[in-house]
């Protein structure tokens, strides 16, 4: 009888493998065939600053549209798209169409505002990054000044000599390095005095209990010190709430991203979030 329940077990455990392996192998080939025609578009979400509710700068975040109008988020397919290297074309499509919008915008008047994009860790196996990026920025007619990078702790920790020498490249263009989902990587903290980094960004999964939650109250205050300490910025994620917001102003973090004050959006929406009143979010009337 075990013997026959485990015989069952592995079959159902084989049979689920097996379609969550034909499962990714479908959304590959539907991503290729987006990638293709198109099918990716990018969001904005505004970093604020919080004391004056004014955007400073903008994250790039990807999204794919299906046919039928389905809005698929990037956790959905980013990690996919790095496994079959699908990843690639995509950061290409994000670096230079983030770069071009900026360059949009910047003609539109809002010349102090930053894009930030995010990079994988799969894109550092690409002998011709800085190359890359550097070109996106140049066909942009952008200054390099306003993009930075979001890298996690985990890619860093990944090959650090590549990093780096990248790094630094970056730094020399004048094009500004942030840490992003700061504190969930377990990663040492030697690589903040080793590498040219601008800011750090406090992870999501400590801002959303604060300031109740007493651990995250701490572990959240202690980051601020940290980078304040290394005189280098700081950006709370995913503040969803004025009590958050009052925590993080009352110790020094004055920059924030979440949806308190603005989902990801698409192009037309900024636009108009940047035109009225001068890019500042009006106050939640409550
Ligand atoms: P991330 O870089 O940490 O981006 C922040 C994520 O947190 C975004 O999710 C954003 O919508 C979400 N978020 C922001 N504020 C709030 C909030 O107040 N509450 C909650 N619950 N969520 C909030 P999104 O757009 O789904 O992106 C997920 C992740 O996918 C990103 O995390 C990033 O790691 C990755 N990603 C997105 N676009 C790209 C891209 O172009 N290239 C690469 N390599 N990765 C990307
Ligand atoms: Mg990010
Ligand atoms: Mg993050
Ligand atoms: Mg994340």
């Amino acid at each position: 009888r075990a013997k026959q329940k485990g015989r069952n077990t592995w079959h159902v455990y084989s049979q689920e493998l097996h379609d969550e392996l034909a499962s990714r192998l479908e959304i590959s080939k539907r991503l290729r065939h987006a990638i293709e025609h198109e099918k990716l578009t990018l969001y904005y979400q505004p970093q604020v600053d919080m004391t004056t509710r004014k955007i400073i700068g903008l994250e790039v975040l990807v999204r794919w549209i299906e046919d039928d109008g389905t809005i698929i988020g990037p956790d959905q397919f980013i990690p996919i798209a790095e496994d079959s290297g699908l990843i690639l074309p995509i950061s290409d499509f994000v670096l230079q169409n983030a770069c071009k919008q900026l360059g949009r915008w910047r003609q539109q008047g809002f010349t102090d505002l930053r894009i930030s994009v995010n990079l994988s860790g799969r894109q550092f196996q690409t002998p011709d990054l800085t190359k890359q990026i550097l070109f996106a920025i140049r066909n942009a007619g952008i200054p390099a000044a306003y993009v930075e990078l979001e890298l996690t702790e985990q890619v860093l920790i990944e090959n650090q000599e590549s990093h780096t020498q990248f790094m630094h490249d970056m730094r020399e263009n004048g094009i500004t390095l942030a840490i992003d989902d700061f504190g969930v990587g377990y990663s040492s903290l030697s690589y903040l005095k080793h590498f040219p980094i601008n800011a750090l960004k406090i992870d999501r999964s400590f801002v959303k209990d604060i300031p109740e939650d007493k651990d995250d109250a701490t572990i959240t205050q202690t980051i601020i010190s940290l980078a304040h300490n290394l005189d280098i910025g700081i950006v709370a994620e995913g503040v969803e709430t004025e009590e958050q917001a009052q925590f993080l102003i009352e110790r020094g973090c004055t920059i924030a991203q979440g949806f308190y004050y603005s989902k990801p959006l698409p192009v037309d929406e900024i636009t108009q979030l940047l035109s009225q009143s001068n890019g500042v979010i009006p106050a939640k009337i409550s």
